[in-house]
């Protein structure tokens, strides 16, 4: 890469909060897994749950599994940036490590649902970017959740009746993604990650950058 197109991300801006949204089962997950995998200047935000663990899972890595007093005591004081009851489990974000990396212009992604959506963007609107992750249909929703074969039949139904609910609130989102190949849908989040990082309105860095751009005289070949 040439020093020129390099000078660009030294320039700083405001951290950026991605909001990755959808029913389960639409592939959210994967994606948000691609991405932290490929784009290592990204970090997650590690939600609280009162849900049980999955095998899969890793507590600390994919969800701090907590009981519902400590959840109650963590939301009652004030340590939650947002909360919502999903499924019949509390899910919550925990709001130091973002505060801390929005402070020091890190960019966070947050696998939350739509009413944990609707609250960042009240409370942190300029530092959003949202998206919504849709099916291709409904019937794949239902395999996919059936080929995850990580939840019993009862759950598996639960999910199933409110993603419904879930998909009435595409409107909210910046952005809206079909998820119907993998590798396309990833595309176009990446797309529209690095597009939002250049945004000139999340660059503060821009003004001196550019009053020293002015400042400068150029060297005029001879
Ligand atoms: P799962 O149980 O499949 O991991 O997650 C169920 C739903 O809860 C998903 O839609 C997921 O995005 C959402 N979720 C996970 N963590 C949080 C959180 O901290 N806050 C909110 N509002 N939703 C969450």
């Amino acid at each position: 890469m040439s020093p020129v197109s390099s000078v660009p991300t030294k320039i700083a801006r405001r951290g950026l909060m991605l909001v990755l949204s959808s029913p389960s089962g639409a592939g959210k997950s994967t994606i948000a897994s691609n991405l932290l995998r490929d784009d290592h200047s990204l970090e997650i935000s590690v939600s609280v749950t009162t849900r049980a663990k999955r095998p899969s899972e890793i507590a600390g890595k994919h969800y701090h599994f907590i009981s519902i007093p400590q959840f109650e005591r963590m939301r009652d004081n004030g340590e939650l940036l947002e909360w919502a009851e999903v499924h019949g489990n509390y899910y919550g974000t925990p709001r130091e490590p973002v505060e801390k990396a929005m402070a020091e212009g890190r960019d966070m992604l947050f696998d939350i649902d739509w009413q944990g959506a609707l609250q960042l963007q009240e409370k942190m609107k300029a530092d959003i970017v949202s998206i919504f992750v849709l099916p291709p249909s409904m019937t794949e929703l239902q395999s996919r959740l059936h080929r995850r074969a990580e939840d019993t039949e009862e759950v598996i139904r639960t999910r199933l009746a409110n993603s419904r609910a879930e998909i009435e609130h595409w409107r909210e989102y910046d952005y809206v993604i079909v998820n119907d190949d993998l590798d396309e849908a990833f595309g176009h989040v990446n797309c529209i990650v690095n597009a939002e990082r250049v945004r000139r309105d999340r660059r503060h860095g821009l003004f001196d950058f550019v009053r020293e751009l002015l400042e400068e005289e150029p060297v005029l070949p001879r």
